[in-house]
């Protein structure tokens, strides 16, 4: 059973990191709990069941440890996206801000096809730049975003409410 409380005891606070003022929520507290980490992946699991989905997207480096188990129980095709240079076939790229400094994102152009419907995951929803990026490239391939999904959702950034006003739901666990 899903308990907020017990999930919030599992994410670790690290002041400063990775620069002064930003509070880091560090997530390998929790993949260090079995039960913790089971928790959340029931609850995703339980969601997405039946949504009519076709594909799992996940988000480099931390949504591929909750992409890949999800994609597992739910029997669907795991879609990664990368930071460049990663992905060796032919890709698409966005640019995008995030919370400290610029960055891009990459999806395999055959890793999608028209019609295709995704469910997004990653850690956390900061300014929401990096889901955005993933939802720009699904819909390059003339696919779609279902939901955005993360474990935690700081609010006080706006990417929550910045992915609701291009179309994109978000879910999210908890929030700080
Ligand atoms: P956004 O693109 O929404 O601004 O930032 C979200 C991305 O940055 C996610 O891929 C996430 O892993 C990473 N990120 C930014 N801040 C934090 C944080 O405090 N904790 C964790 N675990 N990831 C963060």
């Amino acid at each position: 059973v899903f308990n907020e409380n017990r999930l919030r005891d599992l994410i670790r606070a690290v002041p400063d990191w990775p620069e002064p003022g930003v509070m880091f929520r560090d997530i390998s507290t929790l993949l260090l709990s079995p039960s913790g980490m089971q928790m959340v992946h029931e609850h995703f699991a339980e969601r997405y069941q039946d949504k009519g989905l076709t594909h799992i997207g996940a988000l480099d480096a931390r949504g591929f440890l909750l992409g890949a188990p999800l994609a597992n129980t739910l029997g669907l095709p795991l879609v990664i996206f990368r930071k460049p240079g990663k992905l060796p076939a032919d890709t698409i790229r966005e640019e995008y801000t995030l919370e400290y400094g610029t960055a891009a994102l990459e999806v395999h152009t055959d890793a999608l096809n028209e019609g295709d419907k995704v469910v997004l995951i990653d850690d956390l929803i900061a300014t929401g730049g990096t889901l955005l990026a993933a939802t720009k490239l699904i819909r390059r391939l003339n696919a779609s975003v279902v939901e955005a999904a993360a474990i935690i959702d700081l609010p006080a950034l706006g990417g929550s409410s910045k992915l609701d006003n291009e179309g994109i739901k978000s879910f999210t666990l908890t929030s700080y």
